[in-house]
């Protein structure tokens, strides 16, 4: 995770949104490979270890840690060709560097291209596929139902197709920032109410948040 992330993390318990308080272990070119992230208000902890973020909840850390081999819900990479990079920088709307933009599940894969076509950006992948690794402009994070960032803290939001379900959607649209777009791998989600629709085509459905 890179270091200066730590100001846009959020602790998934249901209380206020607070800075959260990170403890480094090792770090390199400033991405924290180990470390621990404490919340000030519920005092919980949570792990970082080979640079991911742990939010999940402890019961479900373990039965996941002890089970080798993908995660049960995994499902293949995105269909996405990983060519159509520039097109989803097109959706996005994105220019200028600067700020974050969180791809959720197998969206993740698709940073190392877009962060090739948007310098100065970074990524941040939530439950990535697990053959991900984090990159200089890419931290990963697991997370249980809810996406650990503060609330209008995304440049733009793509969530991958195998996580477009309403949780997810309502969370993608929570951290984006208002007037932001967002693009889900499915061009006929199952949309939570207040999502505003801007276009549906070839596989990709396509938001903004007013
Ligand atoms: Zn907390």
């Amino acid at each position: 995770m890179h270091i200066e992330l730590t100001e846009m993390l959020r602790c998934p318990e249901s209380h206020r949104e607070e800075m959260l308080v990170l403890s480094t272990g090792e770090v390199r070119d400033r991405m924290v490979r180990s470390g621990l992230i404490g919340c000030p208000v519920c005092h919980k902890e949570y792990p970082i270890s080979r640079g991911i973020v742990n939010f999940r909840r402890s019961k479900e850390r373990v039965s996941n840690e002890s089970s080798s081999g993908p995660r049960p819900a995994y499902q293949p990479p995105s269909p996405l060709p990983l060519a159509d990079a520039d097109r989803l920088q097109a959706l996005l709307e994105l220019s200028g560097p600067g700020g974050y933009v969180v791809l959720v599940g197998a969206a993740a894969r698709q940073a190392q291209r877009l962060s090739a076509l948007m310098d100065g950006i970074h990524f941040v992948g939530i439950n990535p596929p697990p053959d991900l690794e984090e990159q200089p402009a890419l931290s990963l994070v697991y997370a249980t139902e809810k996406i650990p960032l503060r609330s209008a803290v995304a440049r733009g939001v793509v969530v991958g197709a195998d996580l477009t379900t309403s949780p997810w959607l309502v969370e993608a649209h929570r951290v984006l920032l208002r007037g932001r777009r967002f693009v889900v791998v499915n061009e006929d989600p199952e949309l939570p109410i207040g999502l505003e629709k801007l276009a549906a085509e070839n596989g990709l459905w396509v938001g903004a948040k007013r």
